[in-house]
């Protein structure tokens, strides 16, 4: 039975693994949870999987919910709160699939608990690589992808030695705006934006998968997980999503991982690894023949500039990562209250890359301090449009 700490449960990748565990009851149990405002589908899920830790987000839904439930399911909330689900005593795995770089405490504070990770929140590489990369390995922890690109190298790779590789090949849907021009792209709406035309996610990925800036934290993800240089990760636009990444290896073989767009399989991958559980999918199953062609081109990092400026932090390395990461987190939930323009996201997120000083090899303060600053900033050049 594989014990599980669930971080962001009311969530898009929280509500499918739910879906996983139960579809294991014999191999899979929910141990501990956090929640953040849903506090309508956190008590179904409570209700329903009885895990015997919650966190929730604020002291107010604390004290609703404590005085809800019988006294055997313990009630935390806050930042502390999170922490506690990360290293409960009970569980071996932690699966953290919160949004942003609020992620990364709780992931560095499993791996010291010697917590396996299963990792869906992809700021936390993005924002501090090199502490959480040095942690796992310093506690013999694995990191298991939970990024259905990087679950699909990791696929790739498994039986294969690191050495062969010549390069990994990321695809990209080109989210919601993919068959748009640069000037078609001014003055788009939340909504259209929010319409992705393959993956069903949460706003803010939805949102990255449209300006291509997750494609970009997810070539900063892949860098750390895979130990490659940024000379040897792609981009290949692949409107259809049924390749999910690709390995090409020296002797020129290349392996894909393909599979229906659907967030399940990695999520349970990350499980079950290195075995495999059936899986009674949510979509059918993979029809190449209905499927009929697959569609590949070269991304266009003047179309897509924040997968140029991606590239661009982490080839930088240092805080700049951290500065791009909290820059576009900012970005992004100011497009989405509304206040500024699709195109000022990349705007903003360049001008604040351009202020920063990189310092390299930050400590863990550093990267807080760093991540802190940029979002005041940002902020504010929101609040000025
Ligand atoms: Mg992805």
């Amino acid at each position: 039975m594989k014990k599980i700490s669930l971080l962001g449960a009311t969530g898009s990748i929280g509500q499918q693994t739910l879906d996983v565990i139960e579809q294991h009851p014999d191999q899979l149990q929910l141990v501990a949870m956090s929640l953040g405002e849903n506090i309508t589908l956190g008590r179904e899920i409570i209700r329903k999987f009885s895990p015997k830790l919650v966190s929730v987000k604020s002291r107010e839904t604390f004290e609703i919910l404590r005085n809800e439930f019988e006294s055997d399911i313990q009630f935390v909330y806050g930042d502390e709160g999170l922490i506690e689900v990360a290293t409960f005593e009970e569980s071996t795995i932690v699966l953290n699939s919160v949004v942003g770089s609020v992620g990364l405490l709780p992931t560095l504070k499993a791996i010291e608990a010697k917590k396996t990770i299963a990792l869906a929140n992809k700021e936390t590489l993005v924002t501090a690589g090199h502490l959480v990369m040095d942690a796992a390995k310093r506690n013999g922890v694995d990191i298991l992808p939970v990024d259905s690109e990087h679950s699909a190298i990791f696929q790739c790779l498994q039986g294969e030695n690191e050495k062969n590789v010549d390069k990994i090949i990321l695809t990209a849907s080109g989210g919601s705006f993919r068959d748009r021009t640069r000037e078609e792209l001014e003055g788009v709406s939340i909504e259209d934006a929010l319409n992705h035309p393959n993956w069903s996610m949460g706003a803010k990925i939805t949102i990255d998968s449209a300006t291509m800036m997750n494609k970009g934290l997810e070539v900063i993800e892949a860098h750390w997980l895979f130990n490659l240089p940024y000379e040897k990760i792609e981009v290949l636009l692949h409107k259809e999503s049924i390749i999910h990444s690709m390995v090409e290896f020296q002797d020129s073989s290349v392996i894909a991982q393909l599979g229906t767009p659907d967030m399940k399989v990695p999520i349970q991958y990350a499980f079950s690894y290195p075995d495999r559980l059936p899986m009674s999918a949510s979509k059918d199953r993979l029809k190449l023949w209905e499927i009929g062609k697959l569609h590949f081109s070269k991304p266009d990092f003047d179309r897509f500039r924040c997968l140029g400026l991606a590239f661009h932090a982490g080839k930088t390395g240092g805080t700049l990562p951290t500065v791009l990461n909290a820059a576009n987190e900012e970005a992004v939930a100011g497009f989405l209250s509304g206040k500024i323009s699709f195109l000022e996201i990349e705007e903003m997120i360049e001008e604040t890359m351009e202020k920063h000083q990189t310092i390299q090899n930050p400590s863990l303060d550093i990267i807080q301090q760093v991540d802190k600053e940029t979002r005041a900033y940002v902020r504010e050049l929101v609040e000025k449009k």
